[in-house]
């Protein structure tokens, strides 16, 4: 680039005759649609930013406003927003930049407040000094001839390395609510079913909503504000709750309950100096949150879970009805809180849930939410609808097996009795304490053919799940889990991204019934340390859940233990 960095030079100030500059006003209205001063100026700045770069230079263009400069790039160069060579970065500043694609170097064209002493219509023009209508629009066409781009500076950029990167969309996703095909790092809704379409809503299902909501938080239907001192007999049109610090939180009033006189001075005690009245006014537009809050649990709840209703206060929760592991779809849950309007918590997926815990809980959040996002969410919460990639109910309760396991133990010297096995009591105990049984253990010495034969023994025994020190190497040849294969094991599964216990393996070994028990190596650590990856991946598989690559994968944020001086798991983030 002949140009150095911070050089500013002025630029040609050759005029264009009359005749020249008609034919580019001719130009600017067919592109632009009228010859507005902005882009007939732009042409000027443009062509002067084009002169100043090296002949032949492949070229990007930045425009620093988003008014009528680029459409002057998009007319006299290749770059257009279109193909990405043209970027805005819209400071509302009238200056363009051309720059090698490769290198970054080039000029900056900047329109120049200083240098417009001469050009007063000009000035008033870029300062907004007079309202367009008062705007003497001839002069003005006529000081953008004649000054050209001298009332511009140009000087050497070198555009930072960031800014040169090739655009790229990233993975695409379909959104699970209107089909559309979108980045998926926006989330896992689009952006326009999170509430940001710039169109109003179709009338499907909308009867009645007839005007749009302006308020801010999603608004509502117009109801009543009347002073309490005159809301006697009058219909409350919601719950109200008196909160009593560390006493009860009930609803001290319901909806649809009549004011009385008595209750004037309680609801003032309450802090409530007006209230909402319900008139019987038409709301078919619109969902009360106690119907939309019974709704979405009802659809959120899968098998060994119950919404406790009715609706309180416009919430409804859910309860464990069993004892087990709560399996709740993340992806899905996070999809249904980007829509407007709608939330619904839970407890943290593959926690041990007692029956009659309370595991979720959902509302709408405004007192009326509109059909038309009702509708949205429980399209969400439909898990029929949802096509391949999202199925099944949203939060489930899935009751552990009191299956029987057996173990194997593996290393010659405790097979020789050289060492203490402290495999066996550990993994006993903590088996136990989910209610799984242990059918036998087995000793085998560091031999392919004596883990194999060990293998098939608590087959035998009737083992459905098989836990063993197999995970304890770090050498892919192990014996052990070479002879874990010759057992017949698939499905091999080894390394999570859990501390401790990233030794670990998973798989399965065909049972002689057909069935197929269920294979866990366990990593020397859950010997030393108190909660690993044992911990987490034994409820699951208890529960009879696949464990995947991609459940593992997501294990890793909060997969490092807090290795805590007591131990609190599983009332930490571990895992999770
Ligand atoms: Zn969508």
């Amino acid at each position: 680039m002949s140009i150095q960095p911070s050089h500013v030079s002025d630029v040609d100030t050759r005029q264009v005759s009359v005749e020249q500059y008609e034919r580019l006003l001719e130009r600017v209205r067919g592109f632009h649609g009228y010859a507005a001063p902005g882009v007939v100026l732009g042409c000027f700045m443009v062509e002067a930013a084009k002169d100043a770069l090296p002949e032949g230079v492949l070229f990007d263009a930045i425009a620093e406003t988003s008014w009528c400069l680029p459409d002057a790039v998009q007319m006299l160069t290749p770059c257009t927003i279109g193909n990405g060579w043209l970027k805005v970065r819209n400071f509302g500043i009238y200056a363009v930049s051309l720059f090698n694609k490769h290198t970054g170097g080039g000029v900056r064209v900047r329109l120049a407040p200083e240098r417009l002493a001469a050009y007063p219509n000009l000035r008033c023009w870029l300062l907004k000094l007079k309202p367009k209508k008062d705007q003497d629009t001839p002069a003005l066409m006529e000081e953008i001839r004649v000054a050209g781009a001298s009332v511009c500076t140009i000087t050497a950029i070198q555009v930072r390395p960031e800014h040169l990167e090739k655009r790229s969309k990233g993975a695409i996703a379909l959104c699970p609510l209107c089909g559309d095909a979108y980045p998926a790092s926006h989330g896992k809704l689009c952006r326009p079913c999170r509430g940001e379409s710039p169109f109003a809503d179709s009338a499907e299902g909308n009867e009645g909503a007839g005007e749009q909501p302006k308020e801010p938080f999603g608004g509502g239907p117009r109801l009543r504000l009347v002073p309490v001192q005159q809301a006697v007999g009058e219909r409350l049109a919601h719950d109200m709750t008196r909160i009593e610090p560390g006493v009860s939180k009930d609803a001290a009033f319901v909806r649809g309950q009549i004011v009385e006189p008595g209750d004037v001075c309680r609801l003032q005690r309450m802090g409530r100096h007006n209230i909402y009245v319900d008139d019987g006014q038409d709301l078919s537009g619109w969902v009360h949150e106690d119907e939309a809050a019974q709704a979405f649990a009802q659809a959120l709840s899968g098998p060994g879970t119950a919404p406790i209703l009715p609706a309180r206060e416009g919430k409804v929760n859910l309860e464990a009805v069993e004892d087990g592991l709560l399996v709740v779809d993340r992806d899905r849950l996070e999809a249904f809180n980007l829509i407007p309007d709608v939330m619904a918590a839970t407890r943290r997926d593959g926690s041990l849930v007692k029956r009659g815990m309370r595991v979720a809980g959902t509302r709408a959040i405004p007192l009326h939410l509109r059909r038309e996002l009702f509708g949205k969410a429980l399209r969400l919460l439909d898990h029929g609808s949802m096509g391949d990639t999202m199925g099944g109910p949203l939060v489930r309760v899935v009751p552990l097996k009191p299956a029987r396991i057996g173990i194997l133990v593996t290393g010659t010297e405790v097979f020789q009795g050289l060492i203490e096995d402290k495999f066996k009591p550990v993994i006993t105990r903590k088996a136990l304490a989910l209610g799984a049984s242990i059918t036998r253990t087995v000793f085998a010495p560091d031999d392919a053919g004596q883990i194999r034969d060990g293998v098939l023994a608590l087959l035998e025994a009737g083992s459905e799940i098989i836990i063993t020190t197999a995970g304890m190497s770090v050498d892919p040849d192990d014996v052990t889990r070479r002879g874990l294969a010759e057992a017949g094991a698939t499905d091999l599964l080894y390394g999570a991204p859990l501390l401790p216990g990233t030794m670990l393996l998973l798989g399965r070994i065909a049972r002689e019934n057909g069935a197929q028990a269920r294979l866990i190596g366990v990593p020397a650590c859950a010997l030393f340390f108190q909660t690993t990856s044992l911990d987490l991946v034994l409820p699951r598989v208890l529960a009879g859940l696949e464990v995947t690559r991609n459940d593992l994968a997501r294990m890793g944020h909060g997969g490092m233990c807090m290795e805590c001086k007591a131990c609190t798991f599983p009332k930490c983030p571990f895992g999770h």
